[in-house]
């Protein structure tokens, strides 16, 4: 009887191992444990065994119920696998896996948020306002009269007489001081629109404007602060220079230039071989702008400042095309 099963074992262990079709595997199953199956044959044929013999020879065959059946189990899920890699048309499994790629921040979206953090370690808040404006906000009470050039078709999109686009961040300050009282300390991340195009220009681009208000804020603050700002979006020993300029709602008004990045002052085509570029607009807020929302000129003074979020990230990462950002090239996007 123990020979008998010996041989059942071996045969059927042998063809599981060598079936090819589920098929197969079903046929070995009855052939062996079925109804009429070799097997159950065997232990069907137990009780007339000697009592002696009885536990011995039926536990061995219980055994081998079970490994055979695992065995069985075993080619099917391996027959399985074959099956996958076999019949997909076009598959090949010697192929390396594809990876996942990662998604990631935008490089905009990256500097932005380092801008952002600059600023509020100096202890300046974020504020936010709406992108599609109101002219007040946009322009009048900005001290940004009727007829002055900023206003032109051409720069702005508007949606009718009195609602627009924002051209700048610089609405968030007047909507931030209607609802706060100094002492006050401000950025304003966001969109902005205007219509122009070509490799420095997008229609759609990011500012950055900041605002700092309280009693005795000065000029020399505002240096302070914003040199501080570029030596660490810049290296610690960036050169910084202001520059006279003129904006409606800034009296004085500065533009301030950092020494070239690319040359270190030496001069090249980025810089227009002056060695300076200019990253910031700023200047004391206009008394124009504190009467338009109700702020003492002799009690508070303030400063305010704005940047251009790509022409910092074109600086930083040295990208010579603005339109590079918007073109949603993934192998572009993926560098940052
Ligand atoms: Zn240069």
């Amino acid at each position: 009887m123990q020979e008998r099963l010996e041989e059942i074992r071996t045969q059927a262990l042998e063809s599981a191992e060598s079936a090819s079709s589920e098929e197969d595997l079903e046929n070995i199953r009855v052939r062996v444990l079925g109804r009429k199956g070799e097997l159950t044959m065997v232990l069907k044929a137990i009780g007339k065994l000697s009592a002696e013999e009885r536990p011995k020879i039926g536990q061995l065959a219980n055994k081998l119920k079970k490994e055979i059946e695992t065995s069985i189990n075993a080619r099917k899920e391996a027959l399985k696998d074959v099956h996958v890699r076999t019949f997909i048309p076009g598959l090949d499994p010697t192929l390396p896996g594809r990876q996942r790629r990662l998604g990631r921040l935008h490089p905009i979206t990256q500097v932005m948020d380092e801008i952002c953090s600059v600023f509020e370690r100096m202890g300046f808040t974020v504020a936010q306002g709406p992108e599609v404006e109101l002219d007040f906000y946009n322009f009048e009470a900005l001290n940004i009269p009727p007829d002055h050039p900023a206003r032109d078709m051409q720069d702005t999109f508007y949606i009718d007489d009195k609602v627009l686009l924002r051209t700048h961040t610089s609405p968030i300050q007047i909507r931030a001081m209607e609802r706060h009282r100094p002492p006050m300390r401000v950025i304003a991340p966001g969109k902005v629109y205007r219509c122009d195009s070509d490799i420095t220009h997008t229609p759609m681009f990011h500012q950055v404007e900041g605002l700092m208000v309280d009693r005795d804020v000065s000029f020399a603050g505002l240096k302070g602060v914003l040199t501080a700002f570029v030596q660490q979006i810049f290296d610690p020993d960036t050169l910084v220079r202001f520059r006279p300029s003129f904006f409606p709602f800034t009296e004085p008004s500065a533009e301030i230039d950092i020494q070239c990045v690319i040359c270190r002052g030496k001069g090249c085509r980025i810089c227009s071989q002056t060695g300076w570029l200019e990253v910031l607009g700023a200047g004391m807020v206009h008394p124009a702008v504190f009467r338009h929302v109700g702020y003492d000129t002799e009690e508070f003074s303030g400063f305010a400042f704005g940047l251009g979020v790509e022409r910092i990230a074109m600086l930083r990462f040295g990208i010579d095309d603005i339109r590079l950002f918007y073109d949603n090239d993934l192998c572009f996007l993926h560098q940052f």
